[in-house]
């Protein structure tokens, strides 16, 4: 068995925040790219988390004081989902 077969979705959910920072060793970096162009449902996390990412990025501690409660809570919801 080739190591890109055995390369599955569930490693690339603990390794796609390293794959983001670009922090991925080059010969993990090749088995996420073959397990990507061939899982869709891979890609879509990789996009859902591109963009809860960018979210998460792109506001500061004093938006999220200037934040309804209801909406800090989903943004926090979602950076928690993020982190583990
Ligand atoms: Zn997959």
């Amino acid at each position: 068995m080739s190591a890109a077969a055995t390369y599955v979705c569930r490693q690339f959910v603990e390794d796609v925040t390293a794959y983001l920072d670009g922090a991925l060793p080059d010969q993990v970096l090749i088995l996420v790219e073959v397990h990507l162009a061939d899982c869709p449902h891979c890609r879509e996390y990789l996009h859902q988390m591109r963009a809860t990412i960018a979210m998460t990025r792109a506001i500061t501690d004093d938006d999220i004081d200037a934040m309804p409660p209801d909406v800090r809570e989903r943004l926090m919801q979602a950076f928690r989902e993020h982190r583990e």
